[in-house]
């Protein structure tokens, strides 16, 4: 409609002019005359183009962390809003309101975690707005397994990878900046794979428990076992966490099987609390992870800081008789 009305413009200054009796366009050829108007069309149509390509593109995101990595890599080419902005809310269980669906139909992308994390959101997206679905990206997840893909530098590399793809084709301008911040951050991601294959040379098969899923990736990555997986899945899904399976994860707790517990300080159940006292009653490490960004931090620094306090609970532990 703009585009129409510009012409328009370009053609009553071209045809209009020659009815002023003074004005040299009066004796100018036909020829030159159309060559004036499409001179004017091509400079308006370009001008509307560059500045369509100028706006930065609009990404939500429900999960903060998914948000900062795609800012990282989009700078301001991108602008980023997140649904998710109590840092105690547990994404697992988040309902959409009206206004979260408002905001997922304005964007020109949405960024979801998937993998019946963040899933609600699906049907909210409308077909012409660019989704990334991390869990379809992938392809491989499937019921059961941990949903927290942020914490897998694999996943995290990939994503930022496609989302400097799609904002290169949607402002191909700032291509040479988007590809310098996706290489800073891809080097970032490498030495946090360089960190955790060094956690594996030293404490492959080394036995530890979680209160929840969240940190599985990293800790698999690291090498270490997770002793109470259909325990921690039992609490996330807030079903049937089995005795047999509490029994388990106390007796490894009580006989100091386990180097360390990392616990998820979102989630609220009194078996994680009595679990969480028995640990410190027998001097388990515990570690806290949660599952959304902390507040100030980057993705790769939150990561770097988990890996901290895991390499010092192994250190620690590791001096025990
Ligand atoms: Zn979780």
């Amino acid at each position: 409609m703009g585009g129409f009305f510009l012409f328009l413009i370009c053609y009553l200054i071209t045809y209009a002019l020659k009815h002023i009796k003074s004005h040299p366009l009066r004796v100018w050829p036909h020829y030159c005359r159309v060559a004036l108007l499409l001179t004017c069309s091509w400079l308006t149509f370009d001008g509307l183009s560059h500045s369509a390509s100028a706006r930065p593109q609009a990404l939500v995101c429900v999960e903060h962390v998914w948000c900062d990595i795609a800012q990282q890599i989009g700078g301001n080419a991108l602008h980023t809003t997140v649904l998710i902005t109590a840092s105690g809310l547990d994404p697992h269980h988040l309902r959409p309101t009206p206004s979260l669906a408002r905001t997922l139909s304005q964007a020109d992308a949405v960024l979801l975690n998937g993998a019946t994390y963040d899933d609600w959101a699906l049907s909210l997206i409308p077909q012409n707005v660019h989704l990334f679905n991390m869990a379809q990206q992938e392809g491989n997840w499937r019921p059961g397994d941990d949903p927290h893909l942020f914490f897998d530098p694999k996943i995290v590399r990939h994503a930022a990878f496609n989302i400097a793809q799609w904002l290169i084709t949607k402002d191909p301008d700032h291509a040479t900046e988007i590809k310098g911040r996706l290489d800073q951050f891809t080097e970032q991601t490498q030495k946090i794979l360089i960190r955790l294959d060094h956690l594996k040379a030293h404490f492959q098969g080394t036995t530890i428990a979680i209160t929840e899923p969240a940190g599985e990736r990293l800790l698999s990555y690291a090498g270490l076992t997770i002793v109470d997986r259909p325990w921690a899945l039992a609490v996330m899904n807030e079903n049937g966490i089995s005795a047999r399976d509490t029994a388990s994860l106390e007796e490894n707790i009580t006989q100091h099987k386990i180097r360390f517990l990392l616990v998820n300080p979102t989630v609220m159940a009194p078996e994680v609390e009595t679990i969480k006292t028995l640990a410190n009653a027998h001097h388990i490490p515990t570690i806290e992870l949660g599952e959304n960004l902390p507040t100030g931090q980057s993705w790769q620094g939150w990561m770097n800081h988990t890996l901290d306090d895991i390499e010092h609970a192994l250190n620690r532990t590791a001096l025990t008789p």
